[in-house]
């Protein structure tokens, strides 16, 4: 089975049950179990949530975009913001670095996205926005 989906939103954080709702239907067709639909939707959320609260700082007037594709039994998913961009891409991957502690943030969204996914990608520019891509 092929497909192919876009979804554009501004970046505010009631979108990320919209972009959790909406991947996990576009997935639906290729029944995954209970385990694997739970982690894709963790995945989903981090990201965009990421996107939301870090590239934007949930400045409400720019976009979020997610798109993703299935080839076969294959998902390919890029989470893209133009917002601030990472400073340090190692660093920031690390367990427990967050650069919101006040905001209670614990700092694991990247450890969690890693460890569900069976490959993680960030492309990021300071001052010019991050790409977040994964396989499962
Ligand atoms: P948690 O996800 O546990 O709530 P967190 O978001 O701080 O906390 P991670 O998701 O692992 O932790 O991200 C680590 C750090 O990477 C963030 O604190 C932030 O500095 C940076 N970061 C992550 N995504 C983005 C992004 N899209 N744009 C800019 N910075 C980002
Ligand atoms: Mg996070």
């Amino acid at each position: 089975m092929k497909n192919e989906m876009t979804l554009s939103f501004l970046a505010i954080e009631q979108n990320e049950a919209l972009a959790r709702m909406a991947l996990t239907c576009f997935i639906a067709p290729l029944d995954p179990t209970l385990d694997e639909l739970s982690e894709f939707k963790t995945i989903v959320s981090e990201a965009v949530t990421n996107a939301i609260i870090h590239g934007y700082e949930c400045d409400g007037k720019s976009m979020v975009k997610v798109h993703a594709t299935i080839d076969d039994r294959s998902v390919k998913m890029t989470v893209t913001d133009e917002g601030m961009g990472i400073f340090d891409i190692e660093q920031a991957m690390e367990p427990m670095f967050t650069t919101k502690p006040q905001m209670e943030r614990s700092g694991m969204g990247f450890t969690i996205m890693e460890s569900f996914s069976d490959g993680i990608r960030v492309d990021s520019t300071l001052g010019n926005g991050t790409i977040v891509t994964f396989e499962k």
